[in-house]
């Protein structure tokens, strides 16, 4: 275990409350798609790193992360204000439970995400050994506001993309929701599951625990309610020792 010394080459800010960054990456740096590893910044002459799971694929040739700006957070309220050539600390140890190998074999694969839970499933929705393990993959992102919907155009188009449509094409189903703001579809995912049909709205067959499956990626409140929904259409939670119908990880600690 080390920690690797990378240097910022591109930032976008998607809105006041989030921004994504990409960095060189040292190949040694090594993770599964869905992964999270710890980074950050020098301050004071220590490293301050946080929990990030990494939204580009394994295969690619840098690394790229999506950032919540915390106001006052000891990391982001400095991360927030990184700069081409910035130094950014990688742990190069990465871990997590987002990880297709922890499912079952399945039909399809749902992966629900608010927020900054949408970052690892980035990495999955881009690598063509999902599309081998699985017949078709739904990704679902629920946020407050339009312009807090990251990455919706890449997502909208990765069925025709350059690099991915040969494996993505008629298999990949992207679906968002906006809870605060007027939109071509509202509320929660919750919602949509309990109440509006999702499976019909994702044009797909009703949910079936014995063939498909489910990873989450969101706030408590988000993967609690969604563990305690799958839970009782009869799923039970995998894990890096056992596989399983569903997987969770929190996109962040609550204090
Ligand atoms: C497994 C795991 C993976 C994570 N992956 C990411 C990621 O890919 N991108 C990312 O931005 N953060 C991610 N986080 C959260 C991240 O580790 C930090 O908490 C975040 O960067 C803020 O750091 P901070 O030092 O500024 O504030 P902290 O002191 O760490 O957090 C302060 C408070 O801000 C809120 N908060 C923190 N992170 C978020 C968030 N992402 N969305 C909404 N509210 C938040 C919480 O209420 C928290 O108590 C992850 C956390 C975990 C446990």
């Amino acid at each position: 275990m080390a920690i690797l010394k990378e240097k910022v080459i591109d930032i976008h800010h998607w809105t006041d409350k989030t921004f994504s960054f990409k960095t060189t990456r040292n190949l040694s740096f090594r993770f599964k798609n869905g992964e999270f590893a710890m980074i950050g910044l020098e301050i004071d002459d220590k490293p301050l790193l946080r929990a990030y799971s990494v939204v580009s694929p394994n295969h690619e040739d840098h690394l790229e992360f999506l950032s919540i700006k915390v106001p006052n957070g000891p990391l982001t309220s400095k991360l927030q204000h990184i700069d081409i050539n910035n130094e950014i600390l990688i742990n190069s140890k990465s871990t997590g439970t987002l990880v297709c190998d922890y499912l079952l074999p399945g039909r399809n694969l749902y992966l629900f995400s608010t927020g900054t839970g949408l970052a690892p499933f980035m990495s999955i929705v881009r690598d063509p050994e999902t599309y081998e393990k699985f017949e078709n993959v739904i990704l679902t992102h629920t946020v407050r506001t339009i312009k807090e919907l990251a990455y919706k155009d890449l997502l909208q188009n990765l069925n025709h993309d350059d690099t991915y449509s040969y494996v993505t094409k008629g298999k990949f189903e992207y679906f968002n929701t906006v809870t605060r703001e007027k939109w071509e579809r509202t509320g929660r995912i919750t919602e949509w599951i309990k109440n509006k049909n999702l499976w019909d709205a994702v044009k797909k067959e009703k949910f079936d625990p014995e063939l498909d499956r489910v990873m989450i990626c969101g706030s408590e409140e988000m993967t609690y309610e969604l563990k305690k929904i799958f839970e009782s259409f009869g799923s039970k939670e995998g894990s890096t020792k056992v596989q399983g119908g569903f997987v969770i990880e929190k996109a962040f600690a609550e204090k």
